[in-house]
């Protein structure tokens, strides 16, 4: 089948003939429509590890959504020509965390989609219908949006506070989306890139700040905001988590959203975060998060086409890994087969 394969760190090609996965009994056949590119195929394109580690050769990809084609002997729940996406997290459901209640945690779990390929056959346990009206490529955001779904969980915000969100790329744009419906009261964007600016406005955001240029502490002051109740970082690097930390208000939580480096370390001043009594946590995957995502996507609560910066296809995707020219303003969509 066609797909975008990766060898090797900066070794990524499109080929026609790499092997299907093969279609076990429990397990549903997905034609792949579109599938996001996640930052985390960045990182595994630069030769570091995804939400965990990675076997070459691998097709890239996890967000995906298409049409069942197969089903396998023991499937009940889905039939041919259901429209459908895909957790690609998988859990054994046996160990300690999956018998805990935490399944996300599983130490057993696996990733159950290399979307950017034609097909993929995840267990039907992974596998969630769509409401007809919502479009595949919008489905495409499940999975990203899921995943937001358990960070701003974590965030624990009250309406009315106040929430600074620190990076604004396709995560950031979707953290923002969820806040305000979930009614924050001001929503302060950090975030270096000036064009990303009108759009973080428009979808709510009430300053928006330059960490180049803005004295970050100071503008916030300025804006009349007395504290930074809730901080989310959604950049993945020690300076967006440095910033984080910084503009936390007293007695504020701070979520690590962002996939940082393995061996990236992030300082901490001790004595400050003691004083403020912060409480800090950090953000993995997405349980049990799924079918809210699509029922905000199926709602319209999302803002799609302000989420959705391209959409690509499989032979544009090399030269997109290298560049990153197109995901420096939104989330690229990379369209297998149109729907
Ligand atoms: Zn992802
Ligand atoms: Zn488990």
């Amino acid at each position: 089948m066609k797909a975008v394969v990766l060898y090797g760190p900066r070794d990524v090609k499109v080929t026609h003939d790499f092997p299907e996965p093969p279609l076990a009994d429990n397990a549903v056949k997905v034609a792949v429509s579109y599938c996001g590119l996640c930052g985390t195929d960045f990182h595994k394109y630069q030769g570091k590890a995804g939400s965990r580690p990675v076997t070459y050769p691998v097709a890239l990809g996890h967000e995906a959504s298409g049409t069942v084609v197969a089903i396998g002997k023991d499937v009940t729940d889905f039939r041919i020509g259901d429209r459908v996406t895909v957790d690609p997290n998988w859990s054994c459901g046996h160990c300690y965390y999956c018998k805990n209640g935490k399944r996300h945690l599983c130490e057993n779990s696996k990733g159950v989609v290399k979307g950017m390929a034609e097909y993929i056959c995840p267990p039907q346990e992974n596998v969630y219908h769509l409401p007809d009206h919502l479009s595949l490529r919008d489905a495409s955001l499940c999975e990203p949006l899921a995943c937001c779904l358990h960070g701003v969980d974590l965030l624990e915000m009250r309406p009315g506070e106040t929430v600074c969100i620190v990076g604004f790329g396709a995560i950031g744009n979707l953290i923002l989306q969820l806040c305000r419906n979930a009614g924050a009261g001001k929503i302060i964007v950090v975030e270096p890139v000036e064009e990303k600016r009108s759009t973080a406005m428009q979808l709510g955001a009430s300053l928006f700040l330059n960490p180049k240029t803005d004295n970050l502490k100071q503008a916030i002051r300025d804006a009349g905001i007395p504290c930074v109740d809730r901080v989310i970082e959604c950049g993945g690097l020690p300076i967006t988590a440095e910033i984080a930390l910084d503009v936390a208000g007293r007695g504020a939580t701070v979520v690590l959203f962002g996939v940082g480096a393995p061996d990236a370390i992030v300082p901490l001043k001790q004595y400050e975060a003691f004083q403020k009594e912060l409480v800090i946590k950090t953000s993995y995957i997405n349980p049990c998060t799924t079918d809210r995502a699509i029922s905000l996507l199926a709602e319209g609560k999302i803002n799609t086409d302000a989420a959705i910066g391209k959409l690509i296809s499989p032979e544009d995707l090399p030269s997109e890994l290298e560049t990153g020219r197109y995901s420096r303003l939104g989330k690229v969509v990379v369209c297998i087969k149109e729907e």
